[in-house]
């Protein structure tokens, strides 16, 4: 191996505790594990049952998230959730974590949250750490040049037990985005024009390095946004490498190192960026000067176009089984090849996710709709990431420019990005969300989803279509 590394493989070897031989996985140590209330139960059940306990309780960190309800929550009571199921799973986290000794954010709590914006927001979430959690949008945490990953439930329990994993050594991709970003266009829109460039598949195997100018001038809000959907393409991680804009960003929150322990924390980060001449696996270019409002149209995040284009014709796609997911899909959505993509009629636009939720996102929405009023034909869900989001966001007032414009605000949670929860679409109902899936039914069943920006979410909220703030 070439003495220059990528930040991937530097960050991999600082934690690998046993290499495996010739290809086999390396046994890597864990620096934190975050919990919510589905993927963990099964994993504490099987600690009990071997009579083990968490090696390290204190590198975990639990909060609820995806069962919460997003209205009606006015403290931690469980009879807040009526669906049996996910009151079950609620209150098993709560007795788990008291049992094990971890720390958790209940609903109601202040600093209760969707999982990925509670580890940033709290300073948990460090460059240089490798990061897991039982959900497959852990990726979000790479924003901060650490390998975060979505692992399945024997791995939570794993982690658990050793604060290790065996882990298959990946292939390095870089993907450099050029350029400055024209006015309307966001991080969203980079990921999504990414995932719409290289496929579902496409990262698959690699831990994406996202470089260039454009990405160096993102905030950590927006960096989040990217790294989250590295998951979308396939791939096993997405990083982004820790800069003057990472370390502002965590300096002073509550888990960041302090003092002495800060200063040696950032002369060792800034050793993780990829050495100059280092070779990645793979390369991708895009020209971010060139990026238009992207918006999808199918059922995977990589059937996305420039909001600008039509409903692509299956017959245009060039092998037989991108034809075949072509029609299937534009079935699936009720569209017919040919039609603009700003002509589609939204119902409802949903505002929310670990994606898009952030403080930054809320604002640049309110922005769109302030002193306007939604399509009488939309309805808008406005779901901020966490409660601490919620709290600022009204400290600056937003929740009164969304009300003013007729949306919806919410309490936080997972809300309306998975059909887990009261807030979901109704069958043949279509959405401009901000969330990270559009499979079949995943905001409900038989419901419609277009992925979009925070800027297109409002704009189309008040259109009634799919539109660009530029539009109105
Ligand atoms: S908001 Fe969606 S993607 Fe993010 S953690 Fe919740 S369910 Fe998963």
């Amino acid at each position: 191996m070439s003495d220059k590394l990528t930040l991937a493989e530097k960050v991999w070897h600082d934690h690998v505790v046993a290499p495996g031989a010739d290809g086999e996985p390396d046994l890597i140590y864990i620096d934190l594990q975050l919990l919510h209330e589905v993927t963990s139960p099964q994993a504490f059940e099987g600690l009990r049952m071997s009579g083990r306990t968490l090696r390290r309780p204190d590198l975990h960190l639990a909060t609820e998230d995806h069962n919460v309800p997003t209205v009606g929550v006015v403290g931690g009571n469980l009879l807040d959730i009526k669906d049996l199921t996910s009151r079950t799973q609620v209150a098993t986290l709560r007795k788990n974590c008291e049992e094990f000794g971890v720390r958790l954010y209940p609903m109601g709590d202040v600093k209760q949250g969707i999982v990925h914006t509670v580890g940033p927001q709290s300073g948990a979430t460090q460059p240089g750490m490798t990061i897991v959690c039982g959900d497959s949008h852990t990726s979000t945490h790479g924003a901060f040049g650490s390998i975060g990953m979505g692992i399945g439930t024997s791995e939570v329990e794993h982690v658990m037990a050793t604060q290790t994993l065996s882990l298959k050594p990946f292939k390095t991709m870089a993907v450099e985005v050029s350029g400055t970003l024209r006015e309307g266009v966001t991080a969203k829109d980079i990921i999504l024009a990414i995932i719409a460039k290289i496929g579902t598949g496409g990262g698959q195997g690699h831990i994406i390095e996202y470089r260039g100018e454009a990405i160096r001038k993102l905030s950590m809000e927006a960096r989040m946004t990217i790294c989250n959907m590295s998951i979308e393409a396939g791939a096993r991680a997405g990083m982004i490498a820790p800069d003057q804009t990472t370390f502002d960003y965590l300096e002073g929150r509550e888990f960041a190192p302090k003092g002495a322990d800060w200063d040696a924390a950032v002369a060792y980060w800034k050793t993780l960026p990829t050495d100059e001449g280092a070779e990645f696996d793979t390369v991708v270019h895009i020209d971010g000067d060139a990026l238009t409002p992207y918006v999808t149209w199918g059922t995977n995040p990589g059937q996305g176009l420039p909001l600008g284009s039509r409903v692509p014709d299956p017959e245009d796609f060039i092998t037989d089984a991108a034809k075949a997911a072509a029609a299937k899909a534009l079935k699936y959505m009720d569209l017919t090849p040919g039609t603009p993509l700003r002509d589609i009629a939204i119902d409802t636009v949903f505002l929310g996710s670990c994606t898009n939720a952030r403080m930054e996102d809320l604002r640049l929405a309110a922005g769109v709709l302030r002193g306007r009023h939604i399509n009488p034909n939309t309805r808008m869900l406005v779901v901020p990431s966490s409660a601490e989001v919620k709290r600022q966001a009204e400290e600056e007032g937003l929740d009164e420019v969304f009300r003013a414009a007729g949306a919806e605000w919410r309490t936080a949670g997972c809300s309306m990005c998975l059909g887990m929860n009261p807030d979901q679409l109704a069958p043949g109902e279509r959405s401009a969300s901000t969330s990270n899936r559009n499979f079949e039914g995943r905001q409900g069943p038989g419901g419609r989803t277009h992925l979009v920006s925070p800027l297109v979410a409002a704009a189309t909220a008040v259109a009634g279509h799919l539109a660009a703030p530029a539009d109105l």
